[in-house]
């Protein structure tokens, strides 16, 4: 038996093929979760299927005791795309941050008056690990394992006042998403981002962007932080990096990349040869391959539509996010995000809520409009069964 820490819904997949997905009924589902933000490509896309037949026969692990061609070939991919200068390899997202913590208290216990303060947001998500769980600003999620980490502070999500009163010395980094996803796909405000920069760059701390949901083109760019006009320290990366394989990533730039040294951290798979050649095979065809610059005009597409089927019921409140980082935002005072993900079940269309009664629209990166049509119509047949 599983430990039961998912409600799991009654569905058992066997295969997939682009957006498609069929269950062991023979069923055949459109899958707009897309592995939660991780199908950046769609399942059993032809790319990733021939890199890792290919790695397969060559190597599978070696340990990072040693370099591995596929690893220079995904880090100079990453940095040579990106602001920062240096990659360490994780295998998943919480990994990814449990490391930016640990690059921004080293970098705070080196300073003259040693600073290990970290600031992060009310209703964020970075992970279920120990030091990952204590800057998630979600009490459901914290309080049953307390005591976490010391030395944190929470502050609500873009409010620029709070923040300056919270960053100080003592602070060695503010920690926040773009766009929060698992709460409800909210969008970092342009002066709360450009303060939180000005502010941690006065106090010598560190400003970490955790895009392991909103990264990796599908807001439109490959990591939302071009589109802020601010560039955080140090990024995490997730999901989508490996299209399905597990691998994660932490990127720093300048002082950022200055701060560990040998023994300092580490990790035994991060990085291997075959997470590698799979990263390198989806970020190439995302950046290269044209999938991200169609990301913008699909997701307009998808708002467009969207907003015409679902304005005629008065559920529906507004779609937030951009790109195909999208999430519905219904009245929970008329219906439940979770009673349409199970409805759309019904019509054969698989969504996954969010917090604040949103349904999140996150089809792969490379969905077709005829695609986008389905999945609406789906949604539409769903909801008027539930609310006529
Ligand atoms: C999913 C997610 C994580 C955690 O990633 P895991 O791979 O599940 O550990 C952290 N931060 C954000 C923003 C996420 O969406």
């Amino acid at each position: 038996m599983l430990l039961p820490v998912y409600k799991r819904m009654p569905l058992c997949f066997v295969e997939g093929k682009g957006a498609w997905l069929t269950d062991d009924q023979g069923d055949t589902y459109l899958d707009f979760v897309s592995g939660i933000a991780v199908n950046a490509l769609g399942h059993a896309h032809p790319i990733m299927i021939e890199a890792i037949a290919e790695q397969a026969q060559k190597l599978f692990h070696i340990s990072n005791l040693y370099y591995a061609e596929n690893e220079k070939k995904i880090t100079k991919l990453l940095i040579d795309n990106t602001a920062f200068d240096h990659v360490f390899y994780t295998n998943s997202g919480a990994e990814a941050v449990e490391l930016a913590i640990k690059i921004a208290k080293k970098h705070g216990n080196s300073t003259q008056n040693g600073k290990n303060e970290i600031i992060y947001m009310e209703n964020s998500f970075h992970g279920r690990t120990n030091g990952a769980l204590s800057i998630t600003g979600q009490e459901k999620y914290q309080k049953p394992f307390e005591p976490l980490l010391p030395n944190v502070k929470m502050i609500p999500f873009n409010d620029v006042d709070a923040l300056k009163v919270a960053v100080s010395e003592k602070t060695c980094a503010v920690i926040l998403e773009p766009i929060q996803g698992e709460s409800g796909i909210r969008q970092v405000s342009d002066a709360f981002v450009k303060t939180a920069r000005q502010l941690t760059e006065e106090n010598g701390a560190f400003l970490i962007f955790d895009e392991i949901q909103c990264g990796m083109g599908r807001t439109g760019t490959l990591f939302m932080y071009e589109q802020l006009g601010v560039t955080p320290d140090i990024i995490t990366i997730a999901k989508a990096l490996g299209g399905g394989f597990p691998i994660g990533a932490v990127m720093t730039k300048d002082a950022a990349s200055e701060v560990l040294t040998y023994g300092d951290h580490g990790s035994t798979y991060g990085g291997n040869p075959l997470a590698c050649a799979v990263a390198y095979a989806v970020s190439n065809e995302l950046i290269h391959g044209g999938v991200i610059k169609q990301v913008t005009s699909l997701g307009a597409y998808a708002q467009e539509q969207l907003k015409i089927v679902l304005s005629k019921y008065s559920a529906f409140k507004e779609i937030r996010g951009c790109g195909l980082l999208l999430g519905i935002a219904f009245d929970a005072k008329l219906i439940d995000a979770a009673t349409i993900v199970n409805q759309a079940i019904k019509e054969k269309l698989l969504l996954v809520s969010a917090g604040d009664n949103v349904i999140r629209f996150f089809p792969p990166l490379n969905v077709t409009t005829d695609e986008i049509d389905e999945a609406i119509k789906r949604l539409d047949l769903a909801l008027s069964s539930l609310l006529t």
